[in-house]
């Protein structure tokens, strides 16, 4: 039985007034779920906010990004080590949206995953292709390159204290979901992949699909063998939609 997680990546929204009733509708409508692990991962300011209303409740904290460095002259940094002192359990790193339009390449996503494990967060480390790519019928080339920078760095054995979210770019925030049957076959592909370096931390990592996942499609993706759960952006921004989410997995 691998571990279910839903993560809510809420990317650059919030404010001190909202967060507090959507971290409050979260441990509420999530309070009692077995066999899942909620996570949220709020902008680096709200991070605060989330340590006080959900240490103590059994809703995980995250953030979205980390330095690949531990630390010094890298003005607007934040390190892992802060992260964990800060009492982190889980970051994001390498969304698409950091690869895109931030440039991070798949050297510096494996720094920073490295950087995520050597200070005990648990990364979750995200993969996908294109919509061109796509068509191109290069998904499990471009997946499999991007999985490889990681494991090429720092080895499979790394992964057993990791999540890997598999998140097709052309799904992430445009509506357009992958069908169960198209995300199970890139996480298959994912697992054997990891499995044909180390078949024990294959068969136990947690891969989680993203892309539009909903309170209406959660439970068809997650009822796909090889998917652990979702890391979900538009919809973790409400607390009704995120629980829903939450549940569909604990089923
Ligand atoms: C994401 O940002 O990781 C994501 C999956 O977004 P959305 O759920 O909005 O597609």
């Amino acid at each position: 039985m691998r571990n279910k997680i839903v993560a809510g990546n809420w990317k650059m929204n919030g404010s001190l007034a909202l967060n507090e009733a959507l971290l409050k509708g979260v441990v509420s409508g999530t309070a009692g779920l077995e066999g899942v692990t909620c996570v949220v991962c709020s902008p680096f300011p709200y991070l605060f906010q989330l340590q006080g209303e959900l240490s103590g409740t059994h809703v995980f904290s995250g953030a979205q990004n980390l330095s690949q460095y531990d630390k010094g002259a890298y003005t607007g940094e934040v390190s892992a080590s802060m992260l964990r002192d800060f009492g982190l359990t889980y970051v994001i790193i390498g969304h698409s949206e950091r690869r895109a339009i931030f440039g991070e390449t798949s050297v510096t996503v494996a720094e920073k995953f490295k950087a995520a494990v050597d200070a005990g967060l648990v990364p979750i480390l995200c993969v996908g292709e294109s919509l061109a790519e796509r068509e191109a019928g290069i998904t499990e080339k471009v997946v499999g390159e991007q999985l490889d920078a990681v494991t090429g760095y720092v080895g499979a054995e790394a992964l057993a204290h990791s999540v890997i979210a598999y998140e097709p770019v052309w799904a992430i925030g445009t509506g357009r979901t992958a069908t169960p049957e198209q995300a199970q076959e890139v996480h298959a592909f994912l697992r054997n992949r990891i499995a044909s370096l180390n078949a024990e931390v294959a068969a136990k990592i947690s891969i989680l699909y993203g892309g539009s996942v909903k309170a209406s499609n959660a439970e068809e993706l997650f009822a796909m063998p090889d998917i652990d759960g979702g890391l979900i952006g538009g919809a973790s921004l409400v607390s009704g939609e995120f629980n829903e989410i939450c549940r569909a997995a604990a089923r």
